[in-house]
């Protein structure tokens, strides 16, 4: 169906393959999900990317979160280059971290204090060793379907690439490393408290997306978070709350400023990343002021970065965090809510099954005819109906993410013309759906 050339992108793949593995830096990249040639993108400007073949794209990755403002945004543009003609990196305290560590404590109430990363796989790394060194315990637990970045103890049956490539686990993770992992289907309340009568006083934490978008966008059931909230707190052990996809996405204060306190409390950690970085390397972990004190250099519990609390990175996260008015949660809505619908009213036409499913903007649209409830639904889905979708998209200029376990993400600078065309696009990608 195609007629957009692609041999730009095809010799630069051929290049990357020679000196980097895959040709890609992170693997979902490679389109091995849906096969094909990945666009090599020059240049993004609000909600459009261009490859370097000169194709335009609307785009649905959004860098797969931080630009929740669109590329390139003046204000966090001028941002960047002030921080920029200042220096790079100082490796000393500067006041760009105090500010951006004061807009998350101010957003998200729960947390008192924050500490900076650069990336959100360090974030969740960070906090794991964090809850292991408070509670003197070593085991942790996860949920199938759940990505929280590539560490090792977190890899297993993990969502996102983990998923997309259909890896059972890691090559590499020792099983040493991974035995204190106890893995469990999510939104399963009795799974949980049987694990927790099992191994409650060797549990040091529990680990959760706030709400999981890595296995496609998969909303906790009526109870769960609360659930999650009393068998920890049952037990002695530390819920950490994983937002680094929904933080400050789903609202100014993330999942946790829709869903508040449940039960009877709040989570203890947080994690965050992605939006918090403008598209830079910036991320963060945080939480109550008496589990994070026992952080070096105020506690034994070791954590240090070379270039965390960056002064260019920290620009940027401050001005898109700054950016992130109720106008531009409001466009988020309008936006996903049109694209959605249009999809559905589409699929429903030609009479193909499927689900959308949603976390505040966040939505992932399911070729399964049944909600997705955990991991297993989700493997499901027939994500061949989805790799044709995403081709019948991009043939038509509508990059959507490459796997069929990722949220769609769309951007304030998604206007009428913007959603427009991922509309007309629509019939042409469903046909390719039907068609085969
Ligand atoms: N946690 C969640 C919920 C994520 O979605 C991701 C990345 N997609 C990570 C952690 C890891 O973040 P990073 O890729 O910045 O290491």
């Amino acid at each position: 169906m195609s007629t957009a050339s692609t041999s730009a992108s095809a010799a630069l793949l051929d290049r990357a393959r020679r000196v980097t593995p895959g040709g890609v830096n992170s693997p979902v990249r490679a389109f091995r999900g849906v096969g094909g040639t990945p666009r090599f993108i020059a240049s993004a400007k609000g909600p459009w990317m261009t490859d370097v073949d000169g194709n335009e794209y609307v785009d649905l990755i959004c860098s797969w979160g931080p630009m929740i403002l669109g590329h390139a945004h003046p204000d966090v543009e001028r941002a960047v280059s002030e921080a920029a003609s200042k220096g790079f990196s100082f490796g000393t305290p500067s006041e760009n971290e105090v500010a951006l560590a004061e807009e998350i404590v101010r957003r998200v109430e729960p947390v008192e204090q924050v500490r900076l990363v650069s990336s959100g796989t360090e974030a969740t790394m960070s906090a794991l060793r964090l809850a292991r060194g408070f509670t003197g315990r070593t085991k942790v637990v996860k949920f199938a379907g759940c990505y929280h970045g590539h560490v090792d103890a977190l890899l297993a049956q993990a969502g996102s690439g983990v998923a997309t490539f259909a890896l059972p686990d890691s090559a590499g993770v020792p099983e040493s490393n991974a035995h204190d992992t106890i893995v469990l289907p999510y939104n399963d309340i009795p799974a949980l408290q049987a694990a927790f009568v099992e191994h409650g006083d060797e549990i040091a934490c529990v680990i959760t997306e706030a709400s999981p978008g890595n296995m496609g966008v998969v909303p906790p059931a009526e109870g769960f978070t609360a659930a999650l909230r009393r068998v920890t707190r049952d037990h002695g052990a530390l819920l950490i709350s994983d937002e680094v996809m929904t933080g400050f996405r789903c609202s100014q204060a993330g999942w946790f400023g829709l869903e508040g306190p449940q039960g009877d409390g709040v989570p203890d950690l947080f994690t965050f990343g992605k939006v918090m970085g403008g598209g830079f390397p910036a991320a963060a972990f945080g939480g109550r002021a008496d589990i994070m004190s026992r952080l070096a250099p105020d506690g034994p519990v070791y954590q240090a970065g070379t270039l965390s609390g960056n002064p260019v990175a920290t620009a940027a996260g401050l001005a898109t965090l700054q950016g992130c008015t109720p106008d531009v949660y409001g466009r988020l809505e309008v936006a996903a809510r049109a694209i959605a619908a249009a999809a559905s009213e589409e699929l429903d036409k030609a009479g193909v099954p499927h689900v959308v499913q949603w976390a505040g903007s966040m939505f992932s649209v399911f070729f399964r005819d049944r909600p997705v409830r955990n991991y297993d639904d989700a493997k499901a889905q027939d994500t061949e109906a989805f790799g044709r979708f995403f081709h019948g998209m991009l043939d038509q200029g509508v990059h959507l993410p490459p796997s069929a376990y990722e949220a769609w993400f769309v951007s304030a600078s998604h206007d009428d013309a913007a959603v427009s065309k991922v509309i007309d696009a629509l019939p042409g990608a469903v046909r390719a759906v039907t068609e085969g």
